[in-house]
């Protein structure tokens, strides 16, 4: 069922129908369905969602939606996008946190290119005290993502980290690799789906896999931040760091947009620090397919959203 649903609601994510479908009615109005998982689709609309989520007491990083880009065009156009969402941001006075996807800077149009893009980024972001997170991607682009970090990291930048996912089965060797630079790493479950050969199957499998490398990261004392909604690996990790004697402030949790509200306010009022991951952006479909992907419970609210609204 875990690695069932992903599949099932990956081949949905690739069809053009269903993509028009969804993004006539996803976000038309107030109340539409995808506005449940996307804070909307301009930036002037992230930057009032972020502030309502500041006013509260969280953390953020802002990421403007988009990956799979096939033009050098396109992936300049989203650099772009990205240096103006800092200015906003600087402007807006809300936190400076941001979140990206390499095959969204052209990663696979062209490498090269995709790290010009990224400190195009990068620098700006280091002047304006911005942290940068690059999200990770299927398993097609774990090595080259990594790569590119570490090139960057050899650069002497230091305003970025990466994230990693526990589902694979390389992810404990990628771990120690970056707890030797010093990086900040991401860990989380992994959104994509993947063959058995890379990646781990079962939830039991994979629940696992995340406490042993959470405790690595939290070991390693490089600021990790865990990006999951289970209520049990975050007790079992507040756990270990509490018996290591590791501050709250050492590490932090972080969430989707729209997902377990609830536990983040909680988080919060525990005196942890819980960073809300907030997308926004016209090109939502695939993300907002993973959301479904991991909770098909998620379609029920989707298809009386839609009866409501057709
Ligand atoms: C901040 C952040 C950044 C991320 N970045 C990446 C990335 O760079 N690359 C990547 O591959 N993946 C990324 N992910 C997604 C991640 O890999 C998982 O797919 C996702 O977090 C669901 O797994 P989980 O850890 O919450 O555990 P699960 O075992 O899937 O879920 C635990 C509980 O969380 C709740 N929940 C989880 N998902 C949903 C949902 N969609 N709708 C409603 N409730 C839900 C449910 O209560 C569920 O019982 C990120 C996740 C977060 C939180």
């Amino acid at each position: 069922m875990y690695a069932g649903s992903k599949a099932f609601f990956y081949a949905l994510s690739r069809s053009a129908a269903l993509k028009r479908l969804a993004s006539k009615y996803g976000m038309a109005t107030s109340g539409s369905f995808a506005r449940r998982f996307i804070a909307g689709e301009t930036i002037e609309e992230a930057i009032t969602c972020a502030r309502k989520l500041q006013g509260e007491g969280l953390l953020l990083t802002l990421d403007y939606l988009g990956e799979s880009v096939r033009t050098l065009e396109e992936a300049m156009a989203a650099t772009r996008e990205y240096v103006r969402l800092m200015d906003v941001i600087v402007a807006a006075g809300i936190e400076r946190n941001i979140s990206l996807k390499l095959t969204q800077l052209g990663v696979d149009v062209d490498r090269a290119t995709c790290v010009d893009n990224l400190r195009r980024i990068l620098d700006p972001g280091a002047r304006h005290g911005f942290f940068v997170r690059i999200d990770m991607e299927n398993s097609p682009y774990t090595e080259v993502t990594l790569e590119i970090f570490e090139t960057l990291w050899q650069q002497e930048y230091r305003n970025v980290g990466v994230a990693l996912q526990a589902y694979l089965r390389r992810t404990e060797q990628d771990v120690r690799r970056m707890n030797e630079l010093g990086a900040r790493v991401r860990l989380v479950k992994g959104a994509y789906k993947e063959p058995a050969s890379a990646a781990y199957q079962h939830k039991a499998e994979v629940d696992e896999s995340f406490l042993r490398l959470a405790r690595l990261l939290l070991d390693a004392g490089t600021y990790p931040a865990f990006g999951t909604h289970d209520m049990d690996l975050i007790a079992q990790i507040r756990a270990h760091a509490l018996g290591r004697q590791i501050a709250n402030d050492r590490f932090e949790f972080q969430m989707l947009y729209g997902i377990r509200r609830d536990l983040q306010h909680s988080l919060v009022a525990g005196g942890c620090r819980m960073r809300v991951y907030v997308p926004f952006g016209r090109q939502w479909f695939p993300y907002f397919m993973r959301r479904l992907g991991e909770r098909p419970a998620n379609l029920g609210f989707v298809l009386r959203a839609l009866i409501r609204d057709r």
